[in-house]
């Protein structure tokens, strides 16, 4: 039984895939359409034999994401109703975004949402996808807000290049009692995380500000937070392509050794102005790469003598979090 290619379309696509052929005019075609007819049961495997010939990562997972979300249903859903027909525009859409995964377009752009810290975070190409890992940090910032609270005052906590705002907004509605500023120096990524925030109804707890790294900041943080550009610009062109090909590399690309936007961080910290924006007793949380503890120790030594380091490592036991004190 063949149930994807009873009709053959023909798509051109700009990028490479596996299992496209190249055709005289260097493009990439991409064949594959599903049965007009089909249901739930026929379409889900079809669509998950594809994106494993495309090699990409978890082709049955992504196949049962993209399709709960052509539906509005869930995922279970979508496995609990296999005779479930599919419409013609259903049958369209579908296909068009498991032929856009196939070119590894990632799956949270392809639905427009990431779940982070167990909110569902809104997602476009203007903004980083929040990852699991990042989830560290808002945890270690909720541990540090509360001995903040503890000391009676209200907290006061800076998401520096906050992108689409995850973890300003997994801070605030866990913790309603802080104050907080989310700063990007992207005004295309201020508008999603704008729209975040809306969604959470964080308006009055969450501020937005146009700048570059602490510059903005109207008052001194208890916790400074910050998930930067960390890959060196060498490194880039190694990373997945679906990281690689989609993601902003305004929010990626760490210059030469990938420690160039946090090392201006620090540089910032260490003059008098910068300084002040950390609360005496404050801590600064930066997200850094997973080989990146032994140089970032040896640059806040260089910038900042006197600060104590420490990194923290995360559940793979690789280098995650730079915590500063000064
Ligand atoms: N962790 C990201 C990645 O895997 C990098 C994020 C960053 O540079 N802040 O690509």
């Amino acid at each position: 039984m063949d149930d994807f290619v009873s009709t053959v379309e023909t798509r051109i696509s700009e990028r490479p895939v596996n299992g496209t052929t190249e055709s005289s005019n260097g493009r990439y075609e991409i064949a594959w359409s599903l049965d007009r007819t089909s249901d739930v049961g026929r379409a889900l495997p079809a669509a998950v034999r594809r994106l494993r010939e495309a090699e990409v990562e978890s082709p049955q997972l992504d196949a049962a994401v993209l399709l709960a979300h052509v539906l509005g249903v869930t995922k279970t859903w979508v496995y609990a109703h296999p005779t479930r027909q599919l419409t013609e525009a259903e049958i369209g859409r579908y296909e068009a975004l498991v032929r856009r995964r196939m070119r590894n377009e990632p799956v949270a752009y392809l639905v427009g949402h990431k779940s982070f810290y167990g909110l569902d975070i809104t997602v476009d190409p203007r903004v980083l996808i929040p990852r699991p890992e990042t989830e560290m940090l808002v945890e270690r910032a909720l541990a540090e807000i509360q001995w903040v609270l503890q000391d009676g005052r209200r907290p006061v906590v800076a998401d520096i290049g906050t992108g689409s705002g995850a973890i300003a907004v997994a801070i605030a509605c866990n913790a309603r009692e802080a104050t907080v500023y989310a700063v990007d120096i992207s005004d295309a990524a201020l508008a999603v995380a704008e729209q975040n925030i809306w969604r959470y109804g964080l308006v009055e707890q969450v501020h937005l500000l146009p700048g570059h790294l602490l510059e903005a900041l109207p008052e001194p943080a208890d916790v400074i937070l910050a998930n930067l550009p960390y890959v060196a610009t060498d490194a880039l062109a190694k990373l997945p392509p679906q990281v690689r090909d989609y993601e902003p590399l305004l929010a990626l690309d760490g210059g030469p050794d990938g420690l160039r936007v946090i090392a201006t961080l620090l540089g910032q910290l260490a003059t008098p102005k910068g300084r002040g924006k950390l609360r005496p007793g404050g801590r600064a949380y930066l997200e850094i790469g997973s080989d990146q503890g032994d140089a970032l120790r040896a640059l806040a030594r260089e910038l900042l003598p006197g600060a104590s380091v420490e990194i923290q490592v995360d559940y793979a036991a690789l280098d995650r979090v730079a915590v500063i004190e000064l």
